[in-house]
């Protein structure tokens, strides 16, 4: 996805805010079966991370296992008889491993040296992520824009925060939103913006089986908050 094919696809209105449904929060709410409830922390349970990577992987092969068994299928199969602890394993160290705070990454902070107060973007990060609602991929790009206060990270920081937040069943708003408020923690300003562009497979594999759809969704603050300013965020990304 070229950004520039974004603009055909996106929902992004002139004011560079989307069009849909935004709820008193500010917080966009996407037709179809994925609501968001404006929340930006995952709901988690209590003692989420008592059990042991390797107890929990144990669990989820047997749980994979039934459901594949009454599904009918035969998992004495060689094709299938790994399946289930290849899922489990894949749940908890590859594609949820960002649920584990203790897989946040570490972010360090440079000084500013070159003294760069304007719009740094990295546009064009890959997302790899998982819609909650159906556990099928959710596949697209992430546009980062921030505004220096004096410190900056390493730009393969911002992909790695990305990741973090992609790593675990995702709702895009509340993704967005996640990535947004990290960044602005570690690089302790308010200028930034983020804007996710992705395509859901619960949407082009079942459903209404739309394989040309895309979803936009964005998050600007402090200095974003202006017109100006996301227009030339925008231009950066050449979006008009
Ligand atoms: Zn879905």
């Amino acid at each position: 996805m070229k950004p520039q094919e974004i603009s055909s696809k996106s929902v992004l209105n002139g004011n560079g805010q989307l069009n849909g449904h935004v709820n008193s929060n500010g917080h966009l709410h996407v037709e179809d079966d994925h609501i968001f409830n404006g929340k930006i922390d995952t709901p988690m349970v209590e003692g989420a991370f008592d059990m042991s990577d390797e107890e929990k992987m144990d669990r989820i092969a047997d749980k994979v296992a039934d459901i594949l068994s009454i599904l009918g299928l035969d998992l004495t199969d060689d094709s299938l008889r790994d399946t289930p602890h290849r899922v489990a394993k894949m749940y908890v160290k590859e594609v949820f491993s960002g649920l584990n705070p203790a897989n946040k990454p570490n972010v360090q902070m440079f000084a500013n040296s070159y003294g760069y107060k304007r719009m740094l973007v990295e546009r064009d990060i890959t997302l790899h992520s998982y819609c909650e609602h159906h556990l099928v991929p959710i596949i697209g790009k992430v546009h980062v824009s921030y505004i220096s206060n004096g410190h900056v990270i390493g730009l393969s920081k911002i992909n790695r925060i990305v990741r973090h937040f992609a790593k675990r069943p995702q709702v895009q708003e509340r993704l967005t939103e996640q990535i947004a408020r990290e960044l602005k923690n570690v690089l302790q300003t308010e200028d930034v913006a983020v804007v996710v562009d992705a395509e859901h497979f619960c949407v082009i594999t079942r459903g209404i089986e739309d394989g040309q759809s895309s979803t936009v969704t964005s998050h600007f603050s402090g200095a974003f908050s202006d017109q100006k300013t996301r227009e030339e965020f925008y231009r950066q990304l050449d979006l008009k």
